[in-house]
């Protein structure tokens, strides 16, 4: 017996010590230099200045669309951007969105996309107020361009209509062939996205790698790893949401029943807040972890994020604890509008709420339901999937893959130090339709910490826009 006790005693310190000597061996991610930055056009400042001036709002209802402001926007294009006109073509499709192509020397080479939207989130006059500057004013303040859409998502595009302009003045000519495609409605249905799909599977267009918003370069985001960590979306949650409803005769509010509609509903959502919905760590949330481990300064952080095999548990409470890490690891459920009474003294006879939903890959559409139905466990409360807009989780792109390669490889180009991870998106892009023409879609531009999107203070610094127009030009050249 003694025996046994002193083998076991001798195995857990062996243990021990194998993890221990694995994490002192994990090494960061290699340092190193970027190259030197080419110097900014001069016409790229004013370009994102008077394309932030120009309000291309997307309204919740798209018939409502500002068509003269859309035009002006083209027209700004044009004169902007002569040489685009001149030996690109492009195709108008569902009114305002946009393909342009720069053929290629090679016709057997699979086409690189590049893609950005040009259409913004309004400004609430309530917040308008709160803005350092104007949201529309397109102001540039202390090297910065102050305005709605200067991260989200015009710094995208006019730094591939910058980066395809210069080399364009350079009378260069890429080898593959680039599709510039520009959607007008991301914000709100996403159909000029789809419609350009469709359109590219007309063509029998297969592409090489899709590029577009989402991923960034963080130096904020992850306050224990003294490193910038290159963020690059491989792949999206699902988005759905879900109507809560229920129905009961009101009345008098003198003489309540028992329960009210509200009082129902009240309960169903205190359930839903309640249960918890399963997390996980993907494979490339795995990878995300192994890679900014070895920059981490904390010796437990490194050793949990290494031994994941024996310490995922306890990694997983640590990520729930902080709404990125919940995001990162699980799908969430969260109500956004609750509706019910008309007056004081009436009983309501019907109580709503909407919740939101972002779904986990791997997961579906039909399981939350299920859950949020088990949850509440009551039959009346009705369940129904609402809202304008419901899209399955993405699949993911391989990050092994040669996309996400060179996108890395471009990110590490124009920025010292990077740590290059694959990131699972938490929002939705207009990118996810191109799935279904590249197995190669990557959501990244090399932004820092972009500031104020779909908020207050948006605006961009003018060395992330001098970043973002060189890793455009090395992914064409590329
Ligand atoms: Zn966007």
């Amino acid at each position: 017996m003694k025996k046994l006790g002193a083998l076991l005693v001798l195995l857990v310190l062996l243990l021990a010590g194998w993890i221990l000597i694995r994490t002192f061996n994990v090494k960061p991610w290699p340092k190193h230099k970027a190259r030197s930055l080419t110097a900014l056009p001069d016409s790229a400042i004013s370009h994102l200045s008077m394309a932030i001036r120009i309000p291309t709002v997307s309204p919740q209802d798209p018939s409502r669309i500002d068509s003269g402001v859309f035009l002006q926007y083209r027209s700004f294009l044009q004169s902007g951007y002569p040489l685009i006109h001149q030996r690109l073509s492009r195709e108008i499709v569902t009114d305002f969105s946009y393909v342009y192509t720069w053929k290629g020397t090679d016709s057997t080479l699979a086409p690189l996309i590049l893609m950005a939207h040009y259409d913004v989130v309004p400004v609430e006059p309530s917040a308008a107020k709160l803005w350092t500057a104007q949201p529309f004013g397109g102001e540039i303040r202390r090297d910065t361009v102050w305005g709605r859409g200067a991260v989200d998502d015009k710094c995208s595009m006019i730094s591939i209509m910058e980066a395809v302009e210069a080399l364009l003045r350079q009378h260069y000519t890429p080898r593959r062939t680039v599709l510039l495609c520009f959607g007008h409605n991301e914000e709100s249905t996403g159909q000029g996205a789809i419609a350009i799909v469709k359109l590219l599977q007309q063509k029998g267009v297969h592409a090489e790698m899709v590029v577009d918003e989402g991923g960034e370069i963080t130096y904020e985001r992850l306050p224990d790893i003294h490193r910038p960590v290159a963020l690059i979306g491989i792949g999206e949650k699902g988005y759905a949401t879900f109507e809560l409803l229920v129905e009961k005769t009101g009345g008098h509010s003198s003489r309540p029943d028992k329960e009210t509609a509200i009082d129902i509903l009240s309960r169903a959502l205190y359930k839903l807040q309640n249960e918890k919905t399963p997390r996980r760590i993907l494979p490339p949330t795995r990878e995300f972890l192994a890679r900014i481990s070895g920059s981490s300064e904390d010796f437990f952080q490194k050793m949990a994020l290494n031994n994941l095999w024996l310490f995922e548990g306890y990694v997983l409470y640590k990520m729930g604890e902080d709404k990125d890490g919940r995001a990162m690891t699980g799908t969430t459920i969260v109500p956004t509008i609750l509706e019910s009474g008309v007056r004081e003294n009436v009983i309501p006879s019907q109580a709503r709420a909407l919740v939101n939903s972002r779904i986990l890959p791997g997961e579906s559409i039909k399981e939350v339901e299920e859950f949020i139905r088990k949850s509440i466990g009551d039959e009346r409360v009705k369940i129904r999937i609402a809202g304008d807009f419901s899209t399955e989780p993405s699949a993911m792109t391989d990050y092994h893959s040669d996309a996400f390669k060179k996108v890395a490889d471009a990110a590490a180009a124009v920025a010292d130090d990077i740590i290059p991870t694959p990131f699972i998106m938490l929002g939705a892009t207009d990118s996810r339709n191109f799935r279904a023409i590249s197995n190669g879609v990557v959501n990244f531009c090399p932004t820092t910490d972009g500031k104020g999107y779909h908020g207050i203070d948006e605006r961009l610094p003018v060395r992330d826009l001098q970043r973002a127009i060189q890793f455009y030009t090395l992914l064409i050249n590329g």
